[in-house]
């Protein structure tokens, strides 16, 4: 019988030899040398983070992704959400894993733009992920500092919600980061959550590069009538509490949601969906520069 792949844990897998396995191993936090090395080729790095899960922070990282890459630049998108991986299931990439040459994770390519996620090297797709802190923090470097990317302009981070553990590991291990980009819904109960991303961020000393309000009322495709199914206007009014940014309102909208749960990315979405996503490209390369000035 030949051996189990140490990455996939088939017996039949033909490339058994040349993936090496992801080391959940404690990270540590002092020699983050290794990330900067590996990343020096990437122009900018930008976190997506929420307060909490559901709010759309991974369609927000990947539609964001999608519209940089649309617009000519050299995108990577990096999936750090260990125990909620979506982004494969946005791209209906369930099936790929990643190639491994030299010891380095080759991401999969879907158009121009490149792909990690933790899902791709999970042996099924509903696999769980338990492992406490630490071996968690040590896969987040493992995908910091053992990817390819090669050149990049930019690297969309979607890092796992709250503001706890992983997307501590995230922020803090990232060297020369461009900053966050807040993702919340509009009502009370979400806008609460920003507060904590946002002075967890300013505690971290790490740049909040805006807010984005997505779900931010839903237009009726049959009569037109906007409904505030969550209200509107929570992510703005944040902005302003806080004094940082407000990058874009993003409104519900059916067929963003249809085609990211059957796996067609964005494909088919019409400039309507676009523009508003551009808009929000448009303001965060403003304050991108904008920071880099003032350094
Ligand atoms: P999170 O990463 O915050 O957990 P997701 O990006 O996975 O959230 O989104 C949760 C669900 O909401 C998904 O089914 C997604 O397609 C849907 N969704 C996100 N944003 C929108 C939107 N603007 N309009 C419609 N559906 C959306």
């Amino acid at each position: 019988m030949s051996e189990e792949c140490k990455a996939c844990s088939s017996r039949t897998c033909s490339s058994a030899e040349k993936k090496p396995p992801m080391n959940a191993v404690p990270a540590n936090h002092d020699d983050n040398s290794g990330v900067g090395k590996a990343m020096s080729g990437i122009r900018h790095k930008i976190v997506v983070l929420s307060g909490k899960g559901g709010v759309g922070k991974s369609t927000v990282a990947a539609a964001l992704a999608w519209r940089f890459s649309a617009n000519g630049h050299k995108v990577g998108l990096l999936d750090t959400d260990i125990h909620g991986p979506s982004i494969p299931v946005i791209f209906g990439l369930h099936d790929e894993k990643p190639a491994f040459e030299n010891e380095r994770i080759i991401p999969v390519e879907i158009g121009d733009l490149k792909i990690i996620s933790t899902a791709f090297f999970l042996k099924s797709r509903t696999d769980s992920v338990i492992w406490r802190g630490p071996m968690k923090a040590g896969i987040i470097k493992q995908f910091l500092q053992d990817v390819e990317w090669g050149e990049l302009d930019y690297l969309i981070i979607d890092s796992p919600p709250g503001t706890g553990d992983e997307p501590l590991s995230v922020c803090q291990m990232i060297p020369d980061a461009d900053g966050a980009v807040v993702v919340t819904t509009p009502q009370n109960l979400s806008t609460a959550d920003v507060h904590r991303s946002i002075d967890f961020c300013r505690k971290l000393k790490f740049p909040i590069l805006g807010i984005v309000e997505n779900m931010s009322g839903f237009i009726c495709p049959h009569c037109g009538k906007n409904t505030e199914i969550f209200k509107t206007g929570g992510g703005r009014r944040m902005a302003e509490l806080e004094t940082v940014p407000f990058l874009g309102a993003i409104p519900m909208n059916l067929s963003l949601m249809a085609s990211c749960d059957d796996g067609r990315g964005f494909a088919g979405m019409g400039a309507d969906a676009a523009g508003v996503f551009d808009e929000i490209m448009g303001n965060l390369e403003k304050n991108i520069q904008k920071r880099r000035q003032q350094k």
